[in-house]
């Protein structure tokens, strides 16, 4: 068994409390590793330490070219150690090792992205409307961010946060999941590897309502990065307002994939699957509701269970696995109690709709992948997050029809559509209430493009230009250029 400890300064301790949280392998249910179970005074550490670290000329004075060049050093870094890292958030989570793999890489890619984005942020001269004055406009980092994500994918939602946030000059004190610490943890000692200062990168670990609530009410915490689920990011957001912080939040989602009679159908098919059961539908952007035209419904109904039904699950430790386990014994629970509400409210399962068991299973939390047909979009299963392998389909008439059902959501965070119909393609994606449309795709991310909700789904964005400016804050400077008349266009 691995015991870690906390990165608080370029020092690693353990809690102040002096106790511990386990870190069991969701596949195998074996405790592996051991995290400091931090709490309000280990929260103080860190954010003093990010806060001294922020001030400090060690990295105030760095150049946005010398920031990004650390990032270059912490990209190459996580590229070297990419198969050991995937290993480590594998083990924690259960996600499948292809996948994560995959990942990992790519988080690599997020810190080339934002290092070199990090000296072509610019200000700008304005032709300011009074005379005597030169006024310009420059970008200033925050102070301290505080950084706090789930365990779905604990490295990549970690990296879309951090890698803006340094780029742009902040200090950061990040707090993973409790379920998937480790993965961070590897990442601190290589930001310390990398040769970032002291303090400007912190990782501590602990229960949400332990420290994670200690972090955000900290009165030198500037902005606070958060994703995760619809109430920690109220209390995120109440936090914020109370101490007038700022506030990025990527919250859930129930995303609506639509389907028309005139798409490549294999391919939707496909990408239904892939939208819903990829990572065992443990995933925001999950394509949770599938909504099929209904002049192909039952056709494609019959194809998705084939296909589905054909999936290769088990251990998420076999690159051929398709499904693996369900993170946490918390989230297991929660999947089969929204299966039980779908066939409470009438809908028709398909297929699945119950755990599984078996060697093959480890000592798995393994959900069979489900599908209900028969599902009226004001059921709950259609307007809540299950986060898990769980489909909703709903049959529907016309463009209009497909479009109320698929807005008439608290959520915003994702759709699609699928039909080779260009104006059809068009006109659905601007109408739709999501962060982000795929067209013929699904769950395609990138750095170099913005990741947020609209609604309940979030506020603000992750990923491209519009991720540097939630780390970022204008000031305007105003200079006579009229020193004989020095108030004179106060007037003017
Ligand atoms: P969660 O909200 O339970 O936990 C997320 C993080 O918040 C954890 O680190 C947790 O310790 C912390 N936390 C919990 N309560 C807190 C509190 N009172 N104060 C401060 N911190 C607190 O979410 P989860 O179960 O880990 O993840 C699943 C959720 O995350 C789903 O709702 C999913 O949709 C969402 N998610 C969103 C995105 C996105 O980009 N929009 C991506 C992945 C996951």
């Amino acid at each position: 068994m691995k015991r870690y400890q906390m990165m608080i300064g370029a020092s690693w301790r353990d809690a102040a409390s002096g106790a511990w949280i386990q870190t069991p392998d969701p596949f195998s249910g074996q405790v592996w590793a051991e995290v400091p179970r931090g709490n309000a005074e280990d929260a103080g550490l860190a954010v003093t330490a990010a806060h001294q670290a922020f001030h400090s000329p060690e990295w105030a004075s760095l150049t946005a070219t010398q920031r990004g060049a650390l990032l270059r050093k912490l990209g190459d870094l996580v590229e070297r150690d990419a198969d050991r890292l995937a290993q480590v958030e594998h083990r924690s989570n259960g996600k499948n090792i292809t996948e994560v793999s995959g990942q990992a890489k790519n988080v690599a890619q997020w810190f080339y992205y934002y290092a070199g984005l990090a000296d072509k942020i610019q200000g700008a001269v304005v032709p300011i409307n009074k005379p005597g004055v030169f006024n310009y406009v420059r970008y200033e980092p925050l102070g301290v961010v505080v950084a706090i994500t789930p365990w779905n994918s604990p490295l990549a939602l970690t990296a879309w946060k951090m890698a803006p946030a340094l780029a742009c000059g902040n200090t950061i004190v990040i707090k993973p999941s409790e379920f998937t610490s480790p993965p961070l943890l590897e990442l601190a000692a290589l930001a310390l590897e990398a040769g970032f200062p002291a303090g400007v990168v912190n990782v501590v670990t602990g229960y949400g309502n332990e420290i994670g609530e200690a972090l955000i009410n900290h009165p030198l915490t500037a902005k606070i990065a958060f994703t995760g689920g619809e109430a920690g990011g109220r209390l995120v957001a109440e936090a914020a307002a109370r101490g007038f912080k700022k506030v990025t939040l990527e919250l859930g989602g129930k995303s609506a994939n639509i389907v028309f009679a005139d798409a490549e159908i294999d391919q939707a098919v496909r990408g239904a699957v892939a939208g819903i059961f990829g990572a065992a539908g443990q995933t925001c952007m999950a394509g949770s509701r599938l909504l099929l035209e209904r002049s192909i419904h039952d056709v494609f109904v019959r194809r998705l269970v084939e296909l589905v039904g054909s999936a290769r699950i088990g251990n998420p430790s076999d690159p051929q696995t398709q499904i693996g386990p369900i993170a946490t014994r918390p989230q297991f629970e929660k999947i089969l109690r929204y299966i039980e509400i779908a066939k409470s409210e009438g809908a028709t399962c398909v297929l699945g709709g119950y755990p599984l068991s078996g060697a093959e299973y480890g000592q798995g939390q393994f959900i069979a992948p489900t599908i209900f047909t028969g599902v009226h979009n004001r059921m709950r299963i259609a307007q809540e997050e299950v986060f898990g392998p769980v489909l909703a389909v709903i049959p529907f008439d016309t463009v209009d029809e497909a479009l109320q059902m698929a807005n008439d959501t608290q959520y915003g965070l994702a759709a699609a559509v699928w039909t080779q119909d260009l104006h059809k393609a068009i006109h659905c994606s601007e109408r739709l209430e999501a962060g982000t449309v795929w067209v013929n795709n699904y769950r395609a991310t990138s750095f170099t493009t913005p990741f947020g909700g609209y609604k309940h789904s979030g506020i603000g964005r992750e990923g491209g230009l519009d991720g540097v400016h939630e780390y970022l804050q204008a000031k305007s400077v105003w200079i006579t250029t009229r020193p004989d008349r020095p108030n004179a266009f106060v007037l003017g």
